[in-house]
């Protein structure tokens, strides 16, 4: 293909340089590495290492505590140029700060110096534990309790689907600190270390897309943290997390940026490449018709996740605009993929192909960070606020 999809016109000045250095890391170090895990499903800790050695990992935290204070307009450049390179060993380097943000924004002086040090110099991962086996989409209906103890917190239940749940050093937990009739006030975060008694995570078993990232499944069993482990205070978890949601869709509309540019590349050059009834594939209108479509959703899906990243720094409607950001472009990730795959003919279903990959990749974005179903609801609620 000779024109470039993730082009720099639509990004703003500042944040053309750390997307370089994405780009140039991702044809280095993800690119030529993506089918080999994929195929393996093991963990990259080598890319990985090297993202932290070329400043590419946890460094949306602020400068104060170690990190470069990339902003999230930076955040999503980084992410679709890793995305489209591939989104397991993506997955693995953006989760590694996954939700140390919170701790950024509500945690104390001590925890910052304890906890988010670590994560920003690169020395420990974190991850961040919302989801349960039986309860993902509602919030405020889960069932994990923190209980007060003298001067500690008792955990007790179940997460699952957590990124570096088993890798991790420490991890945020979201549990249940009460029982009013305000569900939404009923949730606290909490930060764990994973090696405390009571924690128990195992590996998920083995996915269908994004393999080289690990997900675990944690239990709590009488898994006692000192009090001063509690980020913000008790009962503000969920307002705290709707919050860091708003700039984690931003984030995860990258990935549908990544993976939707990855699938028109991968079909463009098939069509151009192959020859049908003595001509070329893509001399038919109606191929090139659907490589048009591609363009044309891909160019909307970017200008709104762009769009999106500036609403939310400033705090504008940042529900709103991140929950279009994110449904827009993993949708467009997915009808992408779907069309790159049939422009593949047969070769579409070689589960070693890019296209076949991007394919499988693609139906996890619709769901994490929320399913597209409550962004939906939210984007008809804040509508009219
Ligand atoms: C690869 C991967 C990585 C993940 N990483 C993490 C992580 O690091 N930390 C973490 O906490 N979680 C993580 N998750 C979990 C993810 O956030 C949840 O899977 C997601 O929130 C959906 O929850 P669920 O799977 O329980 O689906 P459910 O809540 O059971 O929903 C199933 C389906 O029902 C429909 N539905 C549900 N509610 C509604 C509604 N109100 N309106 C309309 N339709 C609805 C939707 O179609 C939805 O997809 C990860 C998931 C995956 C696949």
């Amino acid at each position: 293909m000779s024109f470039e999809l993730l082009s720099e016109d639509v990004v703003p000045e500042h944040a053309q340089d750390v997307k370089q250095d994405a780009r140039d890391f991702a044809a280095e170090h993800i690119a030529p590495n993506a089918e080999e895990f994929y195929r393996t499903g093991d963990y990259p800790r080598d890319i990985l290492e090297a993202g932290m050695d070329a400043g590419l990992v946890a460094q949306d935290i602020s400068e104060e505590y170690g990190g470069r204070g990339l902003d999230l307009t930076q955040m999503l450049a980084i992410a679709e140029e890793f995305f489209r390179a591939d989104a397991g060993i993506a997955l693995t380097l953006q989760l590694a700060s996954f939700g140390a943000e919170l701790m950024q924004e509500y945690g104390s002086e001590q925890q910052k110096e304890e906890f988010l040090r670590p994560v920003a110099e690169n020395e420990q991962i974190t991850g961040l534990a919302v989801s349960e086996p039986d309860i993902g989409s509602d919030l405020a209906g889960m069932h994990t309790t923190a209980e007060k103890d003298g001067d500690e917190y008792v955990l007790n239940g179940e997460k699952y689907w957590i990124g570096n749940g088993v890798e991790a050093d420490w991890v945020t937990v979201y549990a249940k600190t009460g029982d009013t009739d305000d569900r939404y006030m009923n949730y606290s975060l909490f930060a764990v270390p994973t090696d405390t008694d009571g924690y128990d995570a195992e590996h998920i078993p083995e996915k269908m897309g994004m393999r080289a990232s690990k997900q675990a499944h944690i239990v709590f069993d009488d898994c006692r943290i000192p009090e001063e482990n509690l980020i913000g205070s008790e009962g503000a978890g969920f307002m705290m997390l709707t919050d860091f949601f708003n700039h984690g869709r931003v984030v995860v509309s990258g990935h549908g940026l990544g993976l939707a540019a990855a699938a028109f590349e991968e079909a463009w050059d098939f069509v151009h490449d192959r020859e049908g009834f003595g001509r070329n594939v893509s001399d038919f209108q109606a191929v090139q018709h659907g490589l048009a479509d591609m363009r044309l959703e891909f160019e909307s899906a970017r200008a709104l996740a762009y769009r999106a990243a500036e609403k939310v720094e400033a705090y504008d409607q940042p529900g709103l605009w991140a929950a279009m950001a994110k449904t827009k472009a993993t949708e467009v990730a997915t009808a992408n993929a779907e069309q790159g795959m049939q422009f593949h003919g047969g070769r579409s279903n070689l589960t070693d192909r890019r296209i076949a990959r991007v394919y499988r990749d693609v139906r996890i974005p619709v769901i994490y960070e929320g399913a597209n179903e409550i962004q939906r609801n939210l984007i008809y609620r804040q509508s009219a606020e």
